[in-house]
């Protein structure tokens, strides 16, 4: 069996452009130019072609985008100060701080800090918790890029053994809580899980976020399953791949996503979704 692959550079441009076309509707209503404010603290050279991107795709849409890269040496109070600007700018509707910090700052407190109403990557608590509960404006990029992914597929998660491997506040929980919403008979699995191929074997529905290069082997997956594949790692050579072994897992499931043109450009995508929100937001 081959895999079929869900191109994550197609579904992203299929989700743009529904943004662009929505955006470009609600600007000619209400004369608001959606904005996102990116900052970034370092020179995390990751963090900084994230923030490139980023930068990039508000430019496809028409969006304001607002840049401010901080010295290393930023601290936490110059940070929050910078913030509540941005809470109280207009032009600005979206908040974005790149994780993750220089030592030193509290990322929780940052990340209260920022205007829930703003909070286009849905971290805050407040968010988190409308997360929970299945009322919600806005939904983290990544996992909200994997439900389009599956959706794109028409793939049908009610009553389907679901396995999200990693349980960060950002990928792990807030995926396993989406494919719950969905209906999804979900088991998450960390670090300290016994037995890890057991479980994964067993899954319909395979995520993987664990930041392990080639992690999920051919072995840890059953014939058919659809596996999507979060993680960004470097190969020695310099190249980006993901936690799945992707051609020996390819061999055998029955949809996979690559590394790289998967979820990565969805995060984008969604992240792109979530600014407009914001700007609706803002009149309501
Ligand atoms: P994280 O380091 O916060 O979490 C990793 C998780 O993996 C932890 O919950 C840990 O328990 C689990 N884990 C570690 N070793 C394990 C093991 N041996 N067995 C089982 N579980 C194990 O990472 P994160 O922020 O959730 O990101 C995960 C990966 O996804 C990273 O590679 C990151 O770069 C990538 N990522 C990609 C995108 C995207 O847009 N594609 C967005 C965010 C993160």
């Amino acid at each position: 069996m081959s895999a079929k692959i869900i191109s994550g550079k197609e579904v992203s441009a299929q989700v743009k452009e529904r943004v662009k076309a929505e955006a470009d509707i609600f600007t000619a209503k209400t004369g608001i130019v959606p904005g996102l404010a990116v900052i970034i603290v370092g020179e995390d050279p990751a963090s900084q072609i994230y923030v490139r991107n980023k930068h990039k795709s508000c430019a496809e849409m028409g969006f304001k985008s607002f840049q401010y890269a901080l010295p290393e040496t930023t601290s936490e109070s110059e940070l929050l100060e910078l913030i509540d600007k941005l809470n109280n700018d207009k032009d600005v509707h979206g908040i974005l701080v790149q994780m993750p910090l220089p030592k030193g700052i509290n990322e929780n407190a940052v990340i209260n800090a920022i205007n829930p109403k703003k909070d286009v990557d849905a971290f805050h608590p407040e968010n988190v918790g409308h997360i929970m509960i299945g009322d919600y404006s806005f939904l983290p990029g990544t996992p909200a890029g994997v439900m389009e992914l599956l959706a794109s597929e028409n793939i049908d998660i009610s009553g389907k053994k679901c396995v999200v491997i990693g349980r960060s506040n950002i990928v792990g929980k807030p995926m396993a809580m989406l494919l719950l919403h969905k209906h999804g008979t979900v088991t998450i699995c960390h670090s300290r899980t016994k037995d890890l191929p057991s479980i994964t074997r067993e899954a319909d529905i395979l995520v993987a976020a664990i930041g392990k290069l080639g992690f999920v082997t051919a072995d840890m997956v059953k014939e058919g399953a659809v596996v999507i594949d979060v993680g960004i790692n470097r190969t020695p050579e310099g190249k980006v791949r993901g936690d799945v072994d992707y051609e020996a897992v390819a061999g055998k499931a029955g949809y996979i996503t690559p590394v790289p043109g998967g979820v990565g450009p969805m995060t984008i995508a969604m992240l792109m979704q979530n600014t407009l929100t914001a700007a609706k937001l803002s009149i309501e």
